[in-house]
């Protein structure tokens, strides 16, 4: 066999296989003249793939692996759980554990509840913000990303304000009608809502929209939506299921004291297994069954292996040392990427700024002194022909970026200074 077409032989057998080649589409590596690689092992901050070249990983599995792959305190931790057994349907001790020490560390929350995705904890969410309030309409905003929750996969549409339509088929339009849309950082829109509509249930936002880039808003925008929402009994929902345990051990809520009703959380909470959470007060918590009105289960939910890769994981991190470290560490990657794109953006075809907010980074085809977008519209219309230029080029060079133009780049822990001093010498 020819060496170097190991990756592409692997493709187009995944392809026989599975639609696309791929279980979630953002691997399929679209748009890009490249073919996805196919990784055989993980180790700190670098991956392997099958032909056994070695790269620097700034996906980090899209964001759980906050320590870098197979981090050994994590891994004796899920030895120990393995040796045990892995699934019960049944209370044990690790989903208290985990349970506890969070509730213990956020101020905030009273309970939580685990489930197995990012995707079922949103669904959750908006299931318990419908049930407490008895309403049937949730906010959503352009350009923030929820999962694949039917109610959730909706964009605008061309009527009136906060109407919208699936942006997939297969959801009904009923479903479509109960999501109103909105503009990211547009107060009007978020009170035309309310003016318009009474039977509003919630809000849900990412507090630390990143999955269309990087769009921060204003803290003064996340406190609106707390007071408007309070005002017309409403729920707010802060989906971090990207920046919980990332932009603060408490999230974006303890960072910006933006306390909303309820939280879901994801990635980091599984330290790289299959977990996420619901989490609000008590009063909130105890709608759900078997103490409340409103179902929700799970299988495997509380998986005892998956809870101490997450409490392993969250023992680690929570210290304020560790994401000054990181936060850092993520600037030193972002301006040495900037530099790099600026120096070939002939090459490229677009100057580039690398936004960089806690231990996120995105490159966005700007002049590094252009303003932040703040919403999807102010995004320049052309990403993909210059990022396709780029990230081809710097996978030559072993430098793994998540494989699209809208999605951020995630620093670990094990993005030592060593790594960072690789990464310049690679570029
Ligand atoms: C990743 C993500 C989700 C979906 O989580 P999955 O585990 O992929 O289902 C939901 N919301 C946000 C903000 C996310 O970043």
């Amino acid at each position: 066999m020819i060496f170097s077409s190991k990756n592409k032989k692997y493709f187009q057998n995944a392809k026989r296989f599975t639609p696309g080649g791929v279980h979630s589409p953002v691997r399929s590596f679209k748009g890009l003249s490249t073919t996805p690689k196919f990784i055989k092992k993980g180790k700190g901050a670098y991956i392997f793939d099958e032909e056994g070249k070695k790269y620097i990983d700034f996906c980090q599995s899209f964001g759980p692996l906050i320590l870098g792959h197979q981090n050994p305190k994590v891994k004796k931790e899920m030895k120990k759980a393995l040796s045990r057994g892995w699934s019960y349907g049944a209370c044990e001790r690790y989903s208290l554990e985990l349970a506890e020490y969070i509730v213990q560390h956020i101020p905030f929350i009273d309970q939580i509840r685990f489930v197995n995705s990012g995707t079922e904890a949103v669904m959750t969410a908006l299931r318990l913000a419908r049930g407490v309030t008895r309403k049937n309409k949730i906010i959503k905003f352009n350009g923030c990303y929820h999962g694949h929750v039917d109610s959730m996969l909706i964009k605008a549409g061309s009527g009136l304000a906060g109407t919208a339509e699936a942006s997939s088929l297969g959801i009904t339009p009923n479903c479509a009608q109960d999501t109103l849309i909105v503009d990211l950082a547009d107060r009007e829109a978020v009170e035309r809502c309310f003016s318009e509509y009474d039977d509003i249930a919630g809000i849900i936002i990412e507090p630390l929209p990143a999955n269309n880039g990087l769009l921060s808003q204003d803290v003064n925008f996340l406190k609106f939506l707390r007071e408007i929402t309070k005002k017309n009994k409403a729920l707010l929902i802060f989906d971090e299921v990207i920046s919980g345990f990332r932009c603060s051990f408490q999230g974006m809520a303890g960072k910006t004291k933006v306390t909303p009703d309820i939280l879901t959380y994801g990635k980091i909470i599984g330290g790289g297994m299959p977990v996420g959470a619901i989490a609000a007060k008590k009063e909130i918590m105890e709608n759900l069954a078997p103490v409340g009105g409103v179902y929700q289960a799970g299988t495997l939910s509380g998986n005892p292996l998956a809870m101490s890769a997450g409490l392993s994981t969250l023992k680690i991190i929570n210290d304020s040392k560790f994401y000054l470290q990181l936060e850092q560490k993520t600037q030193m990657i972002a301006n040495a990427l900037e530099k790099w794109l600026n120096e070939n953006h002939e090459k490229i075809g677009s100057e580039y700024k690398v936004i960089s907010s806690d231990s996120l980074f995105w490159p966005i085809p700007l002049k590094p002194e252009e303003r932040n977008p703040q919403t999807i519209d102010e995004l320049p219309k052309e990403l993909m022909k210059p990022f396709d230029i780029f990230y081809t080029a710097l996978l030559k060079k072993g430098i793994y970026l998540s494989p699209n133009p809208y999605e951020v780049g995630f620093v670990s822990l094990a993005h030592t200074e060593k790594v960072i001093k690789d990464l310049e010498k690679r570029l």
